[in-house]
């Protein structure tokens, strides 16, 4: 895929965004085709060049770009090159997908097996165990603490998990 059409996506735009900041996205969006130095690209785009230096950093730390260096002869200056490697984008973007996943389910079943007590003038959530070590009154103010449903939340996780295995083409097995 050109780069050209990856960056059209908002999805990875987002992605992008969120690895690399506000500051770094002029650096992220405009990928150049080969090599490139850190001082060419503040210049470029006109930006600090610690900016510029950061944003690579970032996206060479996610295998995004790559690096070669070159030592100047004469002055023994080191030249760094970068290269963007952004066909690894789609593949990142599914690990970070599929991580979030796991994280939801997790989260979800933890929800379902558990009942909860509330606070609602501090707006503290209690396990039943815990709920029942505090007499069901509130540790902080002391106000009877309410049996709470979280069947809301369960259900817009369960929305979320399905639309996730959607988009990763996951089949439940054996559920
Ligand atoms: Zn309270």
């Amino acid at each position: 895929m050109a780069f050209e059409d990856l960056l059209s996506d908002p999805v990875i735009q987002k992605y992008l965004h969120e690895l690399v900041g506000p500051k770094g996205m002029p650096v992220a969006a405009a990928p150049p085709d080969g090599e490139v130095t850190d001082e060419e690209l503040a210049e470029e785009l006109d930006l600090e060049l610690n900016d510029v230096r950061r944003a690579l950093f970032i996206l060479y730390e996610n295998d995004l770009a790559s690096y070669r260096r070159l030592r100047d002869e004469d002055s023994g200056w080191l030249t760094y090159l970068w290269t963007f490697e952004y066909d690894k984008i789609p593949e990142n973007l599914e690990e970070e997908m599929y991580r979030l996943l796991d994280a939801l389910k997790q989260r979800e079943e933890y929800e379902r097996n558990h009942e909860f007590y509330l606070c609602e003038i501090c707006s503290l959530r209690f396990e039943f165990g815990e709920a029942m070590d505090f007499g069901f009154e509130c540790p902080e103010c002391g106000s009877p603490l309410e049996s709470m449903d979280n069947a809301m939340l369960v259900d817009s996780m369960d929305e979320r998990i399905e639309e996730l295995e959607r988009e990763l083409n996951v089949e439940e097995l054996g559920a």
